[in-house]
C-alpha cells in the first residue's frame, strides 16, 4: 500500500477535477453518486510543476482557485525547475508561483541568452531549407521539456516529502495520480521508476473530459482553460490563431521565444510552429469571433508518449 498519495496538478480540466473531487469527497449529490473519490485514499499533496511559461489564463485560474482547494484541505504545492538543485517550495499562503518575469529561476528556460539547450520539441529545417527527415524525427527536436520542467521537479518534491515522513523508497511507495480521462486512454502509461505507482482515477471511474466538466458544473465550479506553455509546439493551427487574436503577453512571449531559439542549433534553424516559419508569418490574423471554441483545439502528441502521462495539457 502506498505511503504517499499525490496528484500531478496541471490546473487543466482533468487534474483540477481530481483536486476538486478530493476536496468535495464527502458530497452526496446526484453527480457524486456516480463519480466520487470516496473509495480512493485522501491526497497527501496536489503538486503543480510550474514551467514559468504557462498561459496567463492558467495562472489566473490557479490563483483564483487555490484558496478554494486549500480551504477544503487539499495540500497544494508548486515546484519549479530551478538553479537550486532541489527547489522544493513549502506550502505557503498564498501558494508559491513563479509568475514573473518569465523564466526566472529556470536554468532550462528555452531562450536564455547563452543557453544552447532547447528542451521543447521545436521544428527544424536542414541546410537547404528542407525538413529534416533523418533520425526519424521528421525535423522535430526530442521533447525534453516535460521531463526537465515537470517530471523532475515533482519527483524531487516527492522524494523530499518521503524523507520528511521517513518513507523508504521501495516499490510503490508513492501513488501518483494523473489526470488522464477516457478519451485519452492511450496517454496512460506506467511509471519508469519503481517507487512511484501511476494511478488514473478518471479512468477507474470511467470519466471523459466532458464528464469532468459535467462534474465541475454540477458543483458550480469554473472550467479551467487548457494548460500548456505559451510557445508549445504541439498546438494546432486554430490554437495559434486564437493566441494571436487574443494578443497580450501570451502571444508576445511566444513570438519572442520563437525568435530566440532560431539559431540555437546551427546550421538548423528552429521554430515553434510546425510550418517552420517565424511565428508572425506562420499564423494568420483571424478575428477571435471567427474561430471555433478552444475546446475543439487539437494537440499533436504524435511521438506517441504524449506529454508524459498527463503532465501537459491536462
Ligand atoms: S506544454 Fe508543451 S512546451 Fe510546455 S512542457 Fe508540455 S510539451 Fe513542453
Amino acid at each position: 500500500m502506498a505511503k504517499l498519495v499525490a496528484l500531478s496538478l496541471g490546473w487543466g480540466v482533468q487534474s483540477f477535477t481530481l483536486a476538486a473531487m478530493d476536496a468535495l469527497r464527502a458530497c452526496e449529490c446526484e453527480v457524486c453518486q456516480r463519480w466520487s473519490l470516496r473509495d480512493f485514499p485522501r491526497l497527501d499533496a496536489a503538486i503543480h510543476a510550474d514551467t514559468t511559461w504557462e498561459r496567463e489564463a492558467t495562472y489566473t485560474f490557479a490563483w483564483a482557485m487555490s484558496p478554494w482547494l486549500r480551504e477544503r484541505n487539499v495540500a497544494l504545492y508548486t515546484v519549479s525547475d530551478a538553479k537550486q538543485a532541489a527547489r522544493v517550495v513549502e506550502q505557503s499562503d498564498p501558494p508559491f508561483f513563479t509568475l514573473a518575469p518569465q523564466g526566472t529561476g529556470s536554468p532550462s528556460a528555452p531562450a536564455e541568452p547563452g543557453n544552447s539547450n532547447v528542451f521543447m520539441p521545436a521544428y527544424s529545417l536542414d541546410e537547404s531549407g528542407r525538413r529534416l527527415t533523418a533520425r526519424k524525427r521528421k525535423g522535430q527536436l526530442k521533447r525534453q521539456c516535460t521531463g526537465r520542467w515537470k517530471i523532475d521537479p515533482i519527483r524531487r518534491m516527492l522524494r523530499a516529502m518521503m524523507r520528511e515522513r521517513k518513507i523508504k523508497r521501495v516499490r510503490g511507495a508513492v501513488e501518483q495520480w494523473l489526470g488522464i480521462s477516457m478519451d485519452e486512454l492511450e496517454r496512460s502509461k506506467d511509471s519508469d521508476v519503481q517507487y512511484i505507482y501511476h494511478r488514473y482515477p478518471l479512468l477507474e471511474l470511467g470519466m471523459s473530459r466532458a464528464d469532468c466538466k459535467t462534474w465541475l458544473r454540477a458543483h458550480n465550479l469554473p472550467i479551467p482553460p487548457k494548460s500548456r506553455c505559451k510557445f508549445c509546439p504541439y498546438q494546432d493551427r486554430n490554437s495559434w490563431r486564437r493566441q494571436r487574436a487574443m494578443g497580450g503577453q501570451d502571444w508576445a512571449v511566444a513570438v519572442q521565444v520563437d525568435a530566440a531559439i532560431r539559431d540555437k542549433r546551427p546550421p538548423h534553424p528552429l521554430f515553434v510552429h510546425r510550418g517552420r516559419l517565424p511565428l508572425e508569418q506562420a499564423v494568420e490574423i483571424i478575428p477571435l469571433v471567427a474561430l471555433p471554441p478552444e475546446e475543439s483545439d487539437d494537440e499533436d502528441f504524435s511521438e506517441g508518449a504524449a506529454c508524459d502521462s498527463g503532465y501537459c495539457f491536462m
